[in-house]
């Protein structure tokens, strides 16, 4: 399991953070959820991807529960360190103060990581929800029973269900 001091080694900026979640997002590879393009040129931002197709050009948050945070990733991570990893998880209130964010944006966050959390259970991913055995996949991937690869460490499912229904 990871330690809270490993991670807040590792995923010290959103620039590591954006990293990590492009490379769970596209580890085999690109393809452009518009046109299926595999080709892509860098984005208009750090780790985005433009098809060089259709020009679309997505983010490594697009349809997962980091996208448009109004907090930064590092903070996010950190959270759902404290959610995941803590026996008794971390309260609203509690998420609030100690992050400086609002009440409401620590609720948003806190039930996407819950319902991200039960994703992953649900999909079987993990029996034993810990930090670095998650996965971060598409729920939309998991549907399609989509091999989870082994090198995949850390946090919690995206669902893409939940930035779509805007939670
Ligand atoms: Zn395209």
């Amino acid at each position: 399991m990871l330690k809270l001091s490993e991670l807040r080694e590792k995923y010290n900026s959103e620039e590591a953070c954006l990293l990590y979640l492009s490379e769970l997002k596209w580890p085999n590879g690109y393809k452009c959820p518009k046109c299926g393009c595999k080709h892509y040129y860098k984005g208009r931002k750090y780790y985005f991807r433009k098809c060089q197709n259709c020009d679309f050009d997505e983010s490594p948050t697009a349809g997962t529960l980091f996208h448009k945070l109004k907090f930064s990733m590092v903070t996010a991570f950190e959270i759902i360190y404290w959610i995941t990893q803590t026996k008794k998880g971390m309260s609203i209130v509690d998420i609030a103060n100690h992050f400086g964010i609002n009440q409401k944006s620590a609720w948003r966050f806190k039930r996407k990581v819950q319902i991200a959390m039960s994703g992953a259970k649900r999909n079987k991913l993990s029996g034993n929800v810990e930090i670095d055995e998650f996965m971060l996949g598409s729920l939309e991937k998991m549907a399609q029973g989509r091999s989870l690869g082994k090198k995949h460490k850390a946090l919690v499912g995206i669902e893409t269900m939940i930035t779509r229904d805007g939670i």
